[in-house]
């Protein structure tokens, strides 16, 4: 098991969290058996876990009790068409799926709230991050001044050449070089971050993986390998 958790969300007791490299896709033939190795090292109830069937847009589901399992352990039952998961639910595990694109778990210790984003470069231009944090305020009268963010493992500046629809759509502001044949390499990462700042998170409250998963072979990469295979964002609250 390859796994990294955010040093400013395991001071929470009342959370669990893991963002895991170990494939946990449902479109390939490992990934259940992978999130079982999770749900018994992590104690977790897998069949209460929910994961989405993510389609780059901006929509945020409010995961309610009776949406426990959906897409636990097979695609078809994944909650449909969303890209970031909110839940002041106990027990029930959030997972995000992705290779390269940000993934971003969120906690609202005031409230007892947790979200799963997923952004790449379409729904980082939709601000899906704060489209998530709007959310939880309106939902669970989270004060975004009071919620911790961290930001998972993804393609980063190193790697992340990009065309100029994808540098207007995200923003100039976060191209980090400029290659000598004039590709831009984009700082998705920190465009997320960003974002979350101009909805009210402090900056000490997000906390950056800093793995690029073009990079590091341990990480499942869509620019490296063309991969199905997914890492896992997960987060839940404890009972
Ligand atoms: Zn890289």
């Amino acid at each position: 098991m390859t796994y990294i958790q955010f040093t400013n969300l395991l001071k929470y007791k009342q959370i669990q969290h893991f963002v895991a490299a170990d494939n946990m896709s449902l479109m390939s033939p490992d990934g259940v058996g992978n999130r079982q190795l999770y749900a018994d090292a992590f104690h977790f109830a897998l069949q209460n876990a929910v994961s989405a069937n993510q389609s780059h847009g901006c929509n945020v589901h409010r995961v309610l009790l009776s949406d426990a399992g959906c897409g636990a352990v097979d695609a078809q039952s994944r909650i449909d068409n969303c890209d970031a998961l909110i839940t002041n639910e106990l027990d029930v595990p959030l997972f995000i799926m992705t290779a390269d694109c940000v993934p971003l778990l969120l906690y609202d210790a005031e409230n007892q709230a947790v979200a799963a984003v997923h952004a790449g470069w379409k729904g980082t231009a939709l601000r899906i991050a704060c489209r998530a944090v709007e959310r939880m305020t309106a939902e669970f009268g989270s004060k975004p001044e009071n919620i911790l963010a961290g930001i998972g493992p993804a393609i980063g500046e190193c790697c992340y050449e990009v065309g100029d629809e994808v540098v207007e759509a995200v923003g100039r502001e976060f191209v980090a070089s400029v290659t000598s044949s004039g590709k831009s390499k984009l700082n998705l990462p920190l465009a997320n971050s960003a974002q979350l700042v101009s909805c009210g998170l402090k900056n000490e409250n997000i906390e950056f993986s800093g793995i690029c998963t073009c990079c590091n072979a341990a990480w499942p990469s869509w620019r490296r390998e063309q991969t199905q295979r997914r890492l896992a964002s997960v987060i839940w609250l404890k009972s």
